[in-house]
C-alpha cells in the first residue's frame, strides 16, 4: 500500500471510530468473492440471461417459465455461496457497536449468514415464493423440490419474494432504509454502481443529512466524485479487512 492509500484507510478508520454511528449500503459486488456474479461487466450465467429481458415483472407475467429457467440456475449458485471477508467485517462492525444496520440490494442472505443481525434487504429474498392471483405464501425450498416451476395450488406458477426491475420497493424496507440514511453520520457504499433507482437515492440522503460518505469498490462509480468523501479503490474483501485492520490497530 501507497503512504496515500494507507492515509486513506486511517482517515476511514478515525470517521468509523469517532462517530460510531454507522450504515452500510452493499450492492452485487460484495459478494463476487463468494462466487456469485453481480449483472455489470458480468460473466457466466447473466451473459446467457440478460436481466433486462430476465428480471422485469413484465417478462414475468408474460412467460413465467423462461423466467424459472434463469431462477432456478440463480438459486443454485445461491444456496451454494458462503460469506466472505467483507461480510464477516460488516457483521464484526455491528457487534463493536460502530455499525448500526446494513442496507442491501442483494437478494443472497450472506449478510445474515455472517452473522449480520441487523438487515434491510431492499429487494427481498428467494426464500420464499408467492403466488400473485391468491396470495399465498411457500416456503422456496418445499415448492421446488416438487418441480419447476414451482405452482400454486390454484395453478399459478409461483413467483419467488423478490423485487424484479420495474416492481415497486416493499414500502417498510423504502421506509426503513431511507430513516437511516437520514440518521446515520458515516455510510459505507460496498460493491454496488448505485445505478439502481431508487437504492442509488440512498447515499444522496445521507450526505444531505450530513453522513461521510466511504465508498469500497475496484472501479469508480457515479457517485465517486460526486458525493464520495472516501473512495478505498479495491475488493470489498480485501479493502474492509484492512479496513478493519486499521480500526483494531490504527495501522493498515
Ligand atoms: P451493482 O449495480 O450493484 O454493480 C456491481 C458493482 O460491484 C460495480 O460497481 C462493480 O465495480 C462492483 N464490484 C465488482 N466486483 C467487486 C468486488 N470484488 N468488490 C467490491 N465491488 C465489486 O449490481 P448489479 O450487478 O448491476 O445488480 C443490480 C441489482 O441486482 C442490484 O439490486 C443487485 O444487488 C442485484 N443482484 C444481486 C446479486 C446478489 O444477490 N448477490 C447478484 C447480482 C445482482
Ligand atoms: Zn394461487
Amino acid at each position: 500500500m501507497t503512504k496515500g492509500e494507507k492515509d486513506l484507510y486511517r482517515q476511514a478508520a478515525e470517521v468509523l471510530a469517532s462517530r460510531k454511528n454507522a450504515v452500510a449500503l452493499t450492492g452485487a459486488g460484495i459478494s463476487v468473492e463468494s462466487g456469485i456474479p453481480a449483472f455489470r461487466g458480468a460473466q457466466g450465467m447473466w451473459e446467457r440471461f440478460d436481466p433486462a429481458e430476465y428480471a422485469t415483472i413484465g417478462a414475468f407475467l408474460k412467460s413465467p417459465e423462461k423466467v424459472w429457467e434463469m431462477l432456478s440456475e440463480m438459486i443454485d449458485v445461491l444456496v451454494r455461496a458462503v460469506p466472505n471477508p467483507a461480510h464477516a467485517c460488516l457483521a464484526e462492525l455491528e457487534a463493536m457497536g460502530v455499525l448500526r444496520s446494513v442496507i442491501t440490494q442483494n437478494v443472497d442472505g450472506l449478510h445474515q449468514a455472517a452473522g449480520s443481525r441487523k438487515v434491510i434487504e431492499y429487494h427481498g429474498n428467494p426464500s420464499e415464493l408467492v403466488c400473485i392471483r391468491c396470495w399465498k405464501r411457500f416456503p422456496s425450498r418445499e415448492k421446488i423440490g416438487e418441480g419447476v416451476p414451482p405452482r400454486c395450488a390454484c395453478g399459478r406458477i409461483l413467483k419467488p419474494d423478490i423485487v424484479f426491475f420495474g416492481e415497486p420497493i416493499p414500502w417498510i424496507a423504502q421506509e426503513y432504509s431511507e430513516t437511516e440514511a437520514r440518521e446515520c453520520s458515516v455510510l459505507l457504499v460496498v460493491g454496488t454502481s448505485a445505478q439502481v433507482m431508487p437504492a442509488s437515492d440512498i447515499p444522496r440522503i445521507a450526505k444531505e443529512h450530513g453522513a461521510f460518505i466511504v465508498e469500497i469498490n475496484p472501479e469508480e462509480t457515479s457517485l465517486t466524485a460526486k458525493i464520495t468523501d472516501i473512495h478505498l479503490q479495491g475488493r470489498a474483501s480485501l479493502a474492509m479487512e484492512r479496513l478493519m485492520e486499521t480500526l483494531r490497530n490504527g495501522t493498515a
